[in-house]
């Protein structure tokens, strides 16, 4: 039978009467011949509460026990999900993340799927199971240890589920309907997009919104999953919400497309380190071998030999930043007259593969907010994005004041 992929999160399991509405899509999906996969997320909030626990508990804490903590919230769902299709007669079971096994690197807390087997879930099928419901954002190590796949990780595991079992499609069901050109949560003028490519919904996704994870969206385009975003919360039908599909698929031609932006940026400078050949090798090695994303980088003019180095981080990595950057000084790798971190920046980016072929976008940028009076504190670009760092007290209003520059919310 053809396989199909449901992905249900937070918000949409978030009670049991929702994980009864959601079970009723299943169903229906069900009645219409297909084994589906249903991947569910935790309750809303429950991840983030359990990542509060961790932090609470240990400040540098052992990666694979945060791992062994925040994975726990599926486990509740997937189970009741399970249950709630059994009372509605449709033979369904539960699965964790290492019972298929999903298998992933030891990279704990943002790991990386190596393979699904797909050998005991067809097993099942083959013996009547019509459901399997999986708990998303988890796997296992080769240690044997749990893993996560790092926050919003259930998309990349629906995905990933997509592609082992070569699925019809993936649908991501959530609170809101489809991709907008920016987050609706941010203005009422965001519009919805029939169709996304690929490659935009990469960049947005990486820029901050969160609406698919972008492990996600690169394992889609790698296997030419087709995957659909559409709301749990409304009536269902075959053309509703978002497509998220190859450049060529898509007729619009507009310079951007959408606006994303990320609340939780830091800006840290060193100043004052030497500029030699290498420098940048001894400060980002160490930082990336503590596992801090760095983001965005500017190297200031130097004068007399010494220089400034800036460079982005996601807020919470700072501490560890910090540590890291402390040690390389102590072991003297690095010298520097201080560390400055800045804590209260947001990132905001307009992605847009019009970019390509149309020039102008990066001004008409600027301009749009030098006239709201937000000052742009680091600039990174590509083929088709251009980010800025802002004091995060502007971020709305920059978010605001550029879908209405770039005219988003007209189709
Ligand atoms: P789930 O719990 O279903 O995984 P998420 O909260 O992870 O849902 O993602 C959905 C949210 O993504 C929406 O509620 C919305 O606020 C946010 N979002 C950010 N940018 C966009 C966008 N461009 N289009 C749609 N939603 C977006
Ligand atoms: N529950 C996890 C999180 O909140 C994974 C997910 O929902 O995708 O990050
Ligand atoms: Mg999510």
């Amino acid at each position: 039978m053809p396989v199909l992929v449901m992905k249900f999160g937070g918000t949409s399991v978030a009670t049991l009467d929702r994980i009864k509405r959601a079970a009723k899509r299943v169903g229906v999906e069900v009645a219409k011949g297909y084994d589906v996969i249903v991947i569910v997320s935790a309750m809303s909030g429950k991840t983030n509460e359990l990542v509060g626990w961790v932090n609470e508990t240990s400040k540098f804490y052992d990666a694979r026990e945060y791992d062994a903590v925040v994975s726990s919230g599926e486990n509740v769902t997937a189970g009741l999900m399970a249950l709630t299709l059994q009372e509605m007669d449709i033979p369904a079971r539960s699965w964790q993340g290492w019972q298929v096994p999903l298998k992933t690197n030891s990279a704990h807390s943002q790991a990386r799927i190596e393979e699904i087997p797909t050998d005991n879930l067809n097993a099942k099928f083959g013996e009547g199971m019509r459901v399997a419901v999986v708990a998303g954002f988890q796997g296992v190590s080769p240690e044997g240890r749990i893993t996560t796949l790092g926050r919003g990780g259930s998309d990349t595991t629906a995905v990933a589920f997509a592609a082992a079992f070569e699925a019809e499609r993936c649908d991501i069901y959530t609170d809101v309907d489809g991709v907008y050109t920016t987050d609706p949560r941010i203005t009422d003028k965001a519009r919805k997009l029939d169709k996304i490519a690929f490659e935009e919904m990469l960049e947005l996704a990486s820029l901050g919104a969160k609406v698919l994870q972008t492990r996600s969206v690169e394992l889609a385009m790698r296997f030419g999953v087709k995957l659909r975003v559409l709301s749990s919360f409304e009536e269902q039908s075959d053309e509703a919400g978002t497509i998220v599909c190859a450049e060529e698929d898509i007729m619009e031609n507009r310079p951007v497309s959408g606006i994303a932006y990320s609340r939780d940026e830091a800006k840290m400078t060193l100043i004052s380190v030497a500029d030699r050949p290498g420098i940048a090798a001894a400060i980002f090695g160490p930082l990336a071998e503590g596992g801090i994303n760095v983001d965005m980088i500017v190297q200031n003019i130097s004068e007399e030999g010494r220089t400034d180095m800036t460079f982005s981080c996601p807020v919470d990595q700072v501490a560890r930043a910090e540590k890291a950057l402390n040690a390389a000084k102590d072991k003297g790798d690095i010298n520097f007259h201080d560390l400055v971190a800045d804590t209260n920046v947001a990132k905001v980016s307009a992605v847009g593969i019009g970019m390509r072929s149309q020039s102008g976008v990066a001004a008409q940028m600027f301009k749009t907010l030098s006239d709201e009076g937000i000052n742009i504190k680091v600039i990174a670009t590509s083929e088709i994005k251009i980010s800025v760092l802002i004091d995060r007290k502007y971020m709305e209003l920059a978010v605001q004041a550029l879908h209405d520059a770039f005219e988003l919310e007209k189709a």
